[in-house]
């Protein structure tokens, strides 16, 4: 097989949210960065369509908001759920700080692309597609860099430092021996699409009922339908055929009507498995591992993407000086960790909070109603900004910055960002309440209807 060796300072495993960004921030400081992506474009359906203010801010930092909010895109500025046939407001996101008061949805390659064409611009940053790596080069206990596989050519990328970013089965950090802190998680997606029409609902909706729920994602012409199973119940699904399959949707959704009809076969419908855990320790000697690679998150509140953003943002703040000095330690690599792993822990406790709560509707199967300490939760004064914050901003949001933070200003920042940690935390909780109150009541109603139809 053809062999080629090349050098770089800094090569990032995976073109995803945080790869992208990672590159971006590296390569605007100068350093040498390889960005590696084994697909042959950004062009694909089952990612997140979501860019949280948080991003939009840090995209203003760069001086590209304006640019980026020139391409199509529909702004949200508070998320709802319907839940049987009532529709409740859960997030509000026309307080959060910051320069955009809206969640932006655009399609991720859209957004991808857009990054990729502006790293370019910097001499220093290299993009290769269709570059899938296979494991990593090792020298003793230190890693070297990445073996990676170009169609029938290998391809040896030496660096100084590799970043893991390559999501959720991340070969990063398997090769790398990283010990992996599994959550059991109880829902799996199916993803799948059905024309819109232009008087359908344009926001994302969450719509709960029947056992299942339903997230149908506005693409324009189509929709991007996430529909919340319980895992492993899709063999079940299946042998019940398509026809319920379709009729379960149209419960849910009345208003998609006959356009279920365009679900004809299986192959339509792709599972995506749901995955919560987190590296124990994110790096060892030459090697990272940020976003779904260190922590991979579910889809629940739709905040993973921030996350990866975030971690990017967090991960270049730190290692651009020591990479353009080619002083890059465990003690800086530790630090990236130090800094992010406390959002990460928080968000997912409320993932994995959310996750009871769906776990609850699956159990009954029938039509369901929002109970009254939803409305009750959701009508709380400041609740929705809070949820709003929580969503869009998240747990200690990073800022760019082109100095290293030194201790002191770690210092400063972790005190000011007790304020917002309390104001998402607050957010998260209520939101995760929120669904468990659903789930709890589903459930009584489920139980009580059993228990009448067995006395009955
Ligand atoms: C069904 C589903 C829906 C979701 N919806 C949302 C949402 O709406 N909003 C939200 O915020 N979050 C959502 N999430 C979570 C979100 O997708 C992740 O948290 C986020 O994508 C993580 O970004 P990342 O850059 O770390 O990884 P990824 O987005 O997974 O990107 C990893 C990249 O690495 C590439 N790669 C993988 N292996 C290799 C390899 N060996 N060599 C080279 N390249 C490789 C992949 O092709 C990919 O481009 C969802 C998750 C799921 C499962």
């Amino acid at each position: 097989m053809a062999h080629e060796v090349l050098e770089t300072t800094c090569c990032v495993v995976g073109g995803g949210p945080a790869g992208m960004m990672l590159g971006y921030l590296l390569a605007r400081r100068g350093v040498q960065v390889t960005v590696i992506e084994k697909h042959k474009d950004f062009f694909r359906d089952f990612r997140g369509d979501t860019v949280h203010p948080s991003t939009l801010g840090i995209l203003g930092e760069l001086g590209l908001l304006r640019e980026f909010l020139e391409l199509p895109h529909e702004e949200v500025s508070s998320l709802g759920v319907i839940v049987g046939d009532t529709k409740l407001d859960v997030a509000d996101f026309s307080h959060v700080p910051g320069p955009c008061k809206f969640v932006a949805l655009m399609p991720q390659w859209d957004f991808l692309n857009f990054l990729a064409d502006h790293a370019k611009r910097f001499p220093s940053f290299r993009l290769l597609m269709e570059h899938e790596a296979t494991d990593l080069l090792k020298r003793g206990k230190r890693i070297t860099g990445v073996l990676a596989r170009n169609g029938g050519r290998e391809v040896e990328v030496r660096a100084d430092l590799v970043v893991g970013s390559d999501g959720r089965h991340a070969v990063t950090r398997s090769a790398a021996g990283l010990e992996v802190i599994e959550h059991g998680v109880p829902i799996d997606v199916l993803w799948f699409r059905i024309s819109r029409r232009p008087d359908d609902p344009g926001q994302v909706l969450g719509n709960v009922n029947y056992g299942m729920g339903l997230i149908l994602i506005n693409r324009s012409d189509y929709f991007q339908a996430g529909l919340i199973i319980a895992k492993g119940s899709f063999d079940r699904m299946k042998a019940r055929g398509l026809d319920v399959f379709r009729d379960d949707i149209r419960r849910i959704a009345p208003y998609l009507g006959s356009r279920v009809e365009e679900l004809t076969e299986w192959g339509q419908i792709r599972i995506l498995t749901v995955q919560i855990n987190r590296l124990r320790r994110w790096y060892r000697q030459g090697l990272l591992c940020i976003g779904d690679s260190a922590h991979a998150m579910s889809p629940a509140g739709g905040v993973g993407i921030n996350l990866a953003i975030q971690d990017a943002v967090a991960a270049a703040n730190f290692l651009a000086g020591p990479l353009l000095e080619g002083r890059v330690s465990t003690k800086t690599l530790a630090a990236v960790q130090r800094r992010r792993e406390l959002p990460t822990r928080a968000t997912q406790s409320v993932q994995l909070l959310a996750h009871r709560g769906l776990a609850g509707v699956f159990d009954n199967s029938g039509p369901i109603q929002a109970p009254w300490q939803l409305h009750v939760v959701t009508h709380i004064p400041g609740i929705q900004r809070a949820a709003g914050y929580a969503v869009g901003i998240g747990v200690r949001p990073e800022h760019v910055r082109d100095e290293a933070p030194s201790e002191s200003k770690v210092a400063l920042v972790a005190k000011t960002a007790v304020v917002a940690l309390g104001i998402a935390t607050l957010g998260m909780a209520a939101t995760a309440t929120a669904l468990a109150w659903v789930a709890w009541a589903a459930w009584k109603r489920g139980y009580r209807g059993n228990l009448e139809t067995r006395l009955g």
